[in-house]
């Protein structure tokens, strides 16, 4: 670090370190050394738009001032002729990043006031003085605001300002514009050093360093005694994208006023409530519109014009990116596409992956008001607005009234799914990214809030009590922004989803540059029907258990569960059989010969039974047992871990009859199906293995239960088998499975919970504060642990392509949809990620994000 004196010199001496230049064509501005605007205003100066005579002050010469270094303010002037006005803007390396206000007419001063009263009348230039008096008081002098507050601009008020300003300074108001704009200068750029400027912009990603460039430019001043004010245009709508003209004008105004101002005296464009400039000043307006367009094709991008207008004559001051929603970024990128401004690949790469989930549901309206009652994890994206009711029952209950509802549960359980189902969003207490309510929301597309420890849920009272010491009790409404992991209170303004033309094109053009498959995870005809409307290449994991928990088929399945014998059981699943083939076909109907994967049964048995004394009574009514020899088989079945315990491939090994009347379903229904045209190679996963023995055992009965359907239909098909690797030690041993499988898929919801030895449903109580002191950088059931679970990718993927060159190799863990753990698959050589439906889109953008 040099001490500041010979900083200076090598400011000066230093040819980059020029202390200024003049913004023109040909000039060496470059926003990594004079910031965005300077740059920008380059541009527009380039474009020939009538941008008033600038100067720009780099980084360097911004930091020497602020360091000590007096500005060379009267060659800075220089630049503007004689008895000129300008004013001051900050221009850092981002526009997120801030800065100090805007400084207005410097150069202000006894003498230019007689003259301005002339040239534009007695009251435009008493009101400019006084303005300016005002914020050299306040923001150079530092002076206390509150000796200007809600002064209205006359003769009187300007003597006063100069009075006061010379009582507390005890010198009269400065008189030298040099002096002026040294002082102004030297305070914007000690602003920039500040602590709370410096801690707001890093909180935004700026870097330590920072730089800050400044613009001096010529004023327009927008008052007079011809056509004068200034406003703001644009040339689309900021939230919709579509193209409108919207913007604000205010006559006799200059700086932000006609954006301050409120709404209804300002009209640019042909207004029934007042007169416009666009009647006013027809010949400025179509100025203006052609400013827009040559921004728009020549800068390639949709800008807001800041514009003023003294006597007659348009200024140009600024142009920036319209600030825009996703769905209108997303509209802009197309629209500027197919008008050959940019190309496709740059139509996609304009929009961010994350943000398309903004697009597909209905979302809480931005310029709504938010009273947040509790925040939460955002499971699943979104926004409903409904009545909260605490039950299952209660949320069919409603359906059935056709009343949106929330679901307000401590955590979701399989039985809750009709709840679900029926609900517009549901908000657990407990739970984290993985848990139950999380998983099922996505896979539905319906908002949910997981984790909203925050609140207390008193289901005896049966109310919910926000941390203020508000109570919402069953019926009352509140709104659940699943984007933002947020609960509001009373009903929020909505914007409906944006599955328009422009969506489903954008997504098209990503196809055509992604080089890694996309898949869906889906369980139902209706998640497979959602999966297909999103473009999906087929399904990736179809999950059998969930068809196994509407009402009709969870009796059977409790049969099965509770048979006394292979006989008993045997009659259950025959009962099962055709079920399974329905769906089955129903599936392969839907998918259209493209492949379907389907996991065999998966979850411990237990989690098919009734959780309360009066589930297990209706029970032993259903089956016709006594209760008592129900409740001890409920309780045999108890395990201590069950996701340790009988489940899986574990179930394939013990109770053979399950998978292999699955089995049996899925080759039936592809002969079924296969007599209609529809060719279908099947894919069967074996979930949960951890050890070659079990893929033979269980592939040794595939392979014999496909003879026996063969046999009896007198029909060929085709299957491919597989393993979901969940366990670490199936990814260790990949090389001696792969032998026998066709693909591997990574299960990384179990796998990220074996390797941690993380209970995914319990997480969510200390995820934050393990987060939060950075024990772990993010949620590793929510962002892949490429390190541990990762290497562990990399290992099966490695050892299980030895053995099998050929081999498949996918991921199907809710990680499957984030832009990270794609570009890490991608990377590893995988075939296919495998997602929710509804975060399809967002999968296919990414990877053609990865692939640009
Ligand atoms: C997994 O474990 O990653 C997985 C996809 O299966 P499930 O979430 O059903 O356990
Ligand atoms: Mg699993």
């Amino acid at each position: 670090m040099l001490a500041p004196a010979a900083r200076i010199a090598a400011v000066q001496k230093h040819p980059e370190f020029a202390e200024h230049a003049e913004v023109t064509p040909a000039a060496r501005i470059a926003t990594a050394s004079h910031g965005w605007r300077a740059k920008c205003l380059q541009r527009l100066i380039r474009l020939d738009l009538p941008v008033p005579r600038t100067v720009a002050l780099p980084f360097a010469a911004v930091r020497a001032i602020a360091a000590g270094h007096r500005p060379d303010a009267a060659a800075i002037l220089a630049a503007f002729g004689p008895g000129p006005l300008v004013s001051i803007r900050p221009s850092p390396e981002n526009p997120d990043w801030g800065g100090p206000g805007t400084m207005l007419n410097i150069g202000l001063n006894d003498e230019r006031h007689r003259q301005l009263a002339e040239t534009h009348g007695q009251a435009a230039a008493d009101a400019l003085y006084l303005r300016f008096v005002q914020a050299y008081a306040i923001h150079v002098a530092r002076l206390d605001p509150d000796m200007f507050d809600g002064t209205e601009p006359s003769a009187e008020a300007l003597r006063a300002a100069l009075r006061a300003y010379e009582q507390e300074t005890d010198e009269p108001f400065p008189q030298d514009p040099a002096l002026q704009l040294t002082q102004a200068l030297r305070s914007m750029a000690r602003a920039w050093e500040g602590t709370t400027a410096r801690l707001l912009r890093q909180a935004k990603g700026a870097p330590a360093d920072a730089g800050l460039g400044l613009i001096v430019q010529a004023m327009a001043l927008g008052m007079g005694l011809g056509v004068s004010g200034s406003g703001v245009i644009q040339f689309v709508d900021p939230v919709t994208g579509t193209r409108q003209i919207t913007g604000r004008y205010l006559s006799q105004s200059l700086g932000r006023d006609a954006l301050d101002k409120g709404p209804d005296t300002l009209y640019l464009t042909r207004d029934p409530r007042g007169p416009s400039l666009e009647e006013h000043a027809p010949g400025l307006f179509a100025d203006l519109l052609r400013y827009g367009a040559a921004c728009r094709s020549r800068l390639r991008e949709e800008m807001q014009i800041e514009f003023t207008i003294e006597n007659g004559a348009l200024s140009v001051l600024d142009a920036v990116r319209v600030p825009r929603s996703s769905r209108a970024g997303l509209k802009v990128a197309v629209a500027l596409a197919e008008d050959g401004v940019i190309g496709r690949d740059e139509a996609v790469l304009r929009v961010e992956p994350r943000a398309l989930s903004e697009l597909l549901h209905p979302q809480v309206d931005p310029r709504g008001g938010r009273d947040v009652l509790v925040t939460g994890i955002a499971a699943s994206p979104g926004a409903a607005v409904g009545r909260i009711t605490f039950s299952s029952a209660g949320a069919q209950a409603s359906a059935a009234r056709g009343e949106p509802c929330i679901l307000v549960r401590r955590e979701t359980a399989p039985e809750d799914i009709r709840g679900m189902h029926a609900a517009a969003g549901v908000l657990t207490e407990r739970g984290g990214m993985t848990s139950h309510a999380a998983v099922i929301a996505r896979g539905l597309g319906l908002p949910c809030v997981v984790g909203a420890a925050g609140l207390r849920f008193d289901p005896r009272d049966r109310c919910l009590i926000a941390h203020d010491g508000r109570k919402f009790r069953e019926g009352d409404i509140i709104t659940l922004d699943g984007t933002a992991g947020a609960v509001l209170a009373g009903e929020a303004a909505m914007l409906a989803p944006a599955l328009d033309g422009d969506f489903r094109k954008l997504l098209s053009w990503a196809d055509e540059f992604r080089d890694i498959g996309v898949r869906a995870n889906a369980d139902t005809p209706a998640d497979a029907e959602t999966a297909r409307d999103f473009s999906a290449e087929g399904i990736g994991l179809c999950r059998t258990e969930h068809m196994f928990f509407e009402t009709d088929r969870l009796i059977v399945m409790r049969e099965m569960i509770f048979a006394g014998s292979a006989t008993d059981r045997a009659a259950a699943l025959d009962r099962l059989l055709p079920m399974q083939r329905a769906d089955f076909i129903h599936l392969f109907d839907i998918m259209a010969g493209r492949p379907v994967c389907i996991r065999l049964f998966d979850p411990p048995l237990h989690e098919f039974l009734p959780h309360t004394r009066e589930g297990l009574r209706e029970l032993a009514e259903a089956l016709d047992r006594p209760l008592s020899e129900i409740t001890r088989r409920a309780e045999a079945l108890a395990e201590f871990n069950p996701m340790l315990g009988m489940r899986g491939v574990r179930l394939g090994v013990v109770l053979p009859e399950i998978y292999e009347m699955q089995a049996r379903a899925i080759f039936e229904a592809t002969i079924a199906v296969g007599r209609r045209g529809v060719i279908v190679v099947p894919e069967i996963m074996i979930p949960l293995v951890s050890a070659v023995r079990e893929v033979e055992l269980i592939k040794t009965r595939i392979d014999s239960i496909a003879a026996q359907v063969r046999t009896k239909r007198g029909a060929d098909f085709a299957y491919r088998l597989g393993v979901m690797v969940e366990t670490p030690r199936a990814a260790l041993r990949a090389g001696d499975i792969a032998q026998h499988v066709a693909f591997l898929s990574f299960g990384t919801n179990d796998l990220t919970q074996m390797t941690y030895g993380l209970s995914r449903d319990d997480a969510g109580r200390f995820m934050s504060a393990y987060v939060s002191q950075g024990v772990f950088p993010e949620d590793p059931f929510h962002m892949l642990d490429v390190d541990g679970v990762g290497e562990l990718l990399l290992i099966g993927a490695e050892r299980g392509r030895g053995a099998r060159p050929d081999l498949t190799l996918s991921i199907c863990g809710e990680h499957g949809g984030n832009p990270e753990s794609i570009a890490f698959c991608r990377r590893a050589g995988f075939d296919y990620v495998s997602c929710s439906p509804y975060r399809v889109p967002l999968a296919r953008l990414a990877a053609a994000h990865l692939a640009l």
